[in-house]
């Protein structure tokens, strides 16, 4: 064969062997999905937020938490929602000596929580309330509890309220972002237990955002940040999830929140009629 016929017979097979590559790298309808975060600009809110902490001391008197690390973690949340230019601050730390309010656990503590609330709450502010031992309904059993100041119970009281364990400050000083989350109307990653692992109902199942995985709640089989689960999701799929989601309940693994979950928390913001601050 002439050589410039065979160099061009060499390139044809090449060119066509480019093709089949290109061909065969794409991936087929529906069995991709991804979860990177999208690279749009945050909305910035340019809010301060005034924080107002009611630490309620226990049965000997003590208040069992250092004040510093009640301020390191409000630190630490400035620095977690500086991306959407929220901020906390000042930080005002009373001590209530009301012992009887320092563990409220199960439904009838809803109550008494409700009592706390009208008598030290204050207006227009963020209300934490810091005890020893929470198990309110809806919250997370030894770590906290939020209602979210769109709640109104009368349409007319502020409602929202923070409740955060003692412990947390001292262990899992990020877990206040998770609380401040849920004040932000986001939801748990593992919220409903409903959305699929190849994320095609993630606008409305689990917790209705769509760049966290899956995320399935496995206590038996959770590791210190690496998750081990044989639980698998409704088409048999084994989990994924983003274990250091702030909005996880992987309370050692905390890192951060998702692009989308920042957004949403700024339209929470922007749609609540209730806001004061
Ligand atoms: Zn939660």
């Amino acid at each position: 064969m002439h050589i410039p016929i065979l160099f061009r017979y060499i390139l044809s097979v090449y060119n066509i062997f480019i093709v089949f590559l290109l061909l065969s790298a794409q991936p087929l309808s529906g069995q991709t999905t991804s979860f990177t975060t999208r690279q749009s600009e945050l909305p910035c809110l340019d809010k301060k937020l005034t924080v107002f902490v009611h630490v309620i001391s226990d049965s000997l008197g003590q208040t069992g938490v250092q004040e510093d690390s009640i301020r390191y973690a409000w630190h630490v949340a400035d620095s977690i929602f500086s991306p959407v230019c929220i901020s906390f601050g000042p930080c005002l730390i009373d001590t209530i000596p009301l012992y009887e309010f320092d563990t409220l656990v199960g439904l009838p503590d809803l109550e008494r929580l409700q009592d706390l609330k009208n008598r030290f709450s204050q207006p227009e502010v963020i209300n934490l309330y810091v005890i020893s031992t929470s198990g309110l309904p809806g919250g997370h059993p030894r770590y906290g509890y939020t209602l979210p100041w769109q709640h109104l119970l009368d349409g007319r009281a502020d409602s929202s309220v923070l409740v955060v364990d003692k412990h947390v400050f001292r262990d899992y000083p990020l877990a206040l972002c998770h609380f401040l989350g849920h004040y932000f109307g986001l939801l748990d990653t593992d919220a409903n237990g409903d959305e699929l692992v190849n994320g095609s109902n993630c606008q409305w199942a689990g917790d209705r955002i769509c760049d966290t995985p899956a995320d399935f709640l496995d206590q038996a089989f959770k590791r210190p940040c690496t998750y081990q689960s044989e639980a698998v999701d409704a088409n048999g799929e084994f989990y994924t999830p983003d274990v250091g989601n702030l909005m996880s309940q992987y309370w050692d693994c905390h890192c951060g929140f998702s692009h989308e979950q920042y957004r949403k928390m700024v339209e929470y913001y922007r749609s609540s009629l209730d806001k004061k601050w």
